[in-house]
C-alpha cells in the first residue's frame, strides 16, 4: 500500500524535488530510493537515434559505453575494468554475410531417375543462425527430420542414423542447446531450423541482421548461446519445399524420420574482419570491511540491434529503449540509490555487457575473463526483461531454481507484498554465463497483471508499449516510468539483501 502511494507521488511529480514527501514520522519510509527522473534521462540518451541502436562494434555502442562510464564516474564508482578503467575490451570477429555467394540448393530425386533442383536465397528464404568461425561454414547432406530440440534430448533413442545428414529441427534450440551437441555427436553435418510462420521468420531476419559477430577464435571462451554446429534458419517457403508433409507438432506422426531422395547443399560465404567492443564495469565498495572483498553483481546489456531491416515507416534504427536502455538506466539508478545510502555491506559490481543480442558475447567473455575472482561473486542479478508499462506486483525469478538466491529474491518480493516464483535458467540473457561458472545468478522478470489492473487491462497496456526487437522500441515522453521505478526498486532490494545475507549456495541440478 505504501508503495502505491510512493509511485503515485512519483507519477504526479514534475521534478525530483517535488517527489520528496513532507517531513514527518513516515518521511524515512516514503523517501523514494529510485530516481524516476534519472531513469527517464538515461533512457532518453541511450535510446536516442544518434546512438543508432548501439550495435555491437559500432560507434553508437561505444558512445553508450562512454556514457555509462562517465555517469559511473559522476556517481563516485570506481573503474573495475582493465588498468583501473571502466572498460573491458572484448575482441570479436564480424562475418558479413555475402548474400550472393550464400545460397541453399534442394535436390529431389524424381520418379524418372532425374533430379529436380530448386535454389533458395538469403535473407528471403533462410538466414545463417548465430555462429562462430567454426560453424559459419558450408554443409550438405540428405535430409532427416528430428523434431524439436527438447524432443531430441528427451528421446535420443528415437533418432535414426544421422551420419553425414542435414537435420531439420523444429524451432530454436533455446534452453535445450545440448541437443546441438547430440546432433553433432551423431555425425550431423549441419542443421536447418524450421522457424515457423512468416512473423517468426521476419523476427529472426531483423534480430540476426546482415552480419554475425562472435568472440575472436584466438580467444578461449565457451559460448552459452551459439550452437556448436553449422545452422541456418528457414522461412515458410523453404520449409514447405524441404518437408512437404511436415507433421503437426505433437501429432502421432511427429517423430524423427528420414526424407529419402531429398538432399540440400548450403553454401555460406562471409567476409570476416576483426572488431572490438567493450563491457563497462564499475564498483561501489561495500560498507563492511570484513565482506568488502565479496561482490554482488548487477548486469544489464548495453548493446542492441543497431541498424537493421527498415519497418513499414522506413525506420531502420533499432533504438532498444525497453531492450535494454531500460536495464542500463536501472543499474545507474540503483547505484545512485546505494551511493545515497544506506551502503550495501558487500561491494557491488555493476556490469554492462556488450554483444548480448549477438549471442551473449560480452557476458561469455566476462565469464572466461572475470574482472573479480569468480568465487568472490556471491550473487548476480540480471535486468533485461523490458520496461513494464505499470508497476509489477508479480515476478518470475529465472535461474532461481539453481541457487538459494532464488528463494532470497522470492522472500524479498513477499516482504514487499508482491508475488514471486522461481523458474529454471535459460541462455536468453547475461545471467546464464555467470551461472555456468558457478555464480548464483537470477534474472528478475516482471509479470502481469500489474498493480491495480486486471489481466486484460495489463495485457492491453503491454500490447501498446511492447515492441520487442522492432525499430518502434523507442523512447516516448508519455511512457509510464512508474513500472521501471518498481522494477529497479525490486532489483535494489534483492541486491541489498544479497549484500547482507549469508552467501547464496548453488543447488544441485534437478
Ligand atoms: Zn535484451
Amino acid at each position: 500500500m505504501r508503495w502505491k502511494l510512493v509511485v503515485t507521488l512519483m507519477v504526479a511529480a514534475t521534478s525530483r524535488i517535488a517527489a520528496q514527501p513532507a517531513p514527518g514520522p513516515s518521511a524515512a519510509v516514503l523517501r523514494p530510493r529510485i530516481d524516476s527522473m534519472a531513469l527517464r534521462a538515461h533512457t532518453y540518451f541511450l535510446s536516442h537515434d544518434l546512438l543508432e541502436g548501439r550495435g555491437t562494434g559500432r560507434r553508437g555502442n561505444d558512445i553508450a559505453a562512454l556514457y555509462l562510464a562517465a555517469t559511473a564516474e559522476a556517481l563516485g564508482l570506481s573503474g573495475a575494468g582493465e588498468g583501473g578503467s571502466y572498460f573491458q575490451v572484448v575482441p570479436l570477429t564480424e562475418a558479413v554475410i555475402d548474400t550472393v555467394g550464400t545460397r541453399l540448393e534442394l535436390n529431389v530425386d524424381t520418379a524418372h531417375g532425374r533430379v529436380a533442383v530448386r535454389a533458395f536465397r538469403t535473407p528471403r528464404d533462410f538466414v545463417p543462425n548465430v555462429g562462430t568461425g567454426a560453424s559459419l561454414v558450408s554443409f550438405a547432406g540428405p535430409l532427416a527430420y528430428v523434431g524439436s530440440a527438447h524432443e531430441i534430448l528427451l528421446n535420443p533413442g528415437s533418432l535414426p542414423v544421422l551420419t553425414g545428414r542435414v537435420a531439420l529441427v523444429r524451432g530454436p534450440f533455446g534452453s535445450d542447446m545440448a541437443a546441438a551437441d547430440t546432433l553433432r555427436a551423431r555425425g550431423v553435418t549441419g542443421v536447418v531450423q524450421l522457424a515457423g510462420d512468416t512473423g517468426t521468420y521476419a523476427l529472426y531476419v531483423r534480430s540476426r541482421g546482415p552480419s554475425r559477430i562472435f568472440i575472436a577464435d584466438s580467444v578461449r571462451a565457451v559460448s552459452s548461446f551459439i550452437p556448436p554446429i553449422p545452422d541456418v534458419i528457414g522461412g515458410p517457403d523453404l520449409i514447405r519445399a524441404l518437408v512437404p508433409d511436415l507433421p503437426a507438432p505433437g501429432s502421432a506422426d511427429d517423430h524423427p524420420y528420414l526424407l529419402p531422395g531429398r538432399r540440400v547443399t548450403v553454401r555460406i560465404a562471409v567476409h570476416a574482419h576483426p572488431l572490438v567492443s567493450r563491457n563497462v564495469a564499475a564498483i561501489l565498495p561495500g560498507s563492511d570491511p570484513a565482506r568488502r572483498a565479496e561482490y554482488v553483481v548487477y548486469t544489464a546489456h548495453l548493446d542492441h540491434l543497431g541498424i537493421s531491416v527498415p519497418d513499414e515507416r522506413g525506420d531502420s534504427i533499432y533504438n532498444g529503449f525497453s531492450d535494454n536502455a531500460a536495464g542500463c538506466a536501472m543499474l545507474l539508478a540503483i547505484a545512485q540509490a546505494m551511493v545515497a545510502g544506506p551502503r550495501p555491506e558487500r561491494s557491488v559490481l555493476f556490469l554492462w555487457p556488450t554483444g548480448e543480442e549477438r549471442g551473449l558475447l560480452g557476458s561469455d567473455y566476462f565469464a572466461a575473463h572475470p574482472l573479480v575472482p569468480a568465487d568472490r561473486m556471491v550473487a548476480e542479478i540480471n535486468l533485461d526483461a523490458g520496461a513494464p508499462p505499470a508497476p509489477p506486483v508479480v515476478w518470475q525469478i529465472a535461474g532461481g531454481t539453481a541457487s538459494t538466491l532464488g528463494q532470497l529474491a522470492v522472500d524479498v518480493a513477499h516482504a514487499a507484498g508482491w508475488e514471486a516464483k522461481v523458474a529454471a535458467a535459460s541462455p536468453n540473457s547475461d545471467y546464464f554465463p555467470l551461472l555456468r561458472i558457478g555464480v548464483p545468478a537470477v534474472f528478475l522478470v516482471p509479470d502481469a497483471p500489474y498493480e491495480g489492473l486486471t489481466m486484460e487491462a495489463s495485457q492491453a497496456l503491454g500490447k501498446r508499449w511492447d515492441h520487442y526487437h522492432q525499430a518502434a522500441d523507442e523512447w516516448h515522453a508519455d511512457f509510464p516510468f512508474s513500472g521501471l521505478v518498481r522494477y529497479a526498486d525490486f532489483a535494489y532490494r534483492v541486491g541489498m539483501a544479497a549484500a547482507a545475507a549469508p552467501r547464496a549456495a548453488v543447488l544441485p541440478a534437478r
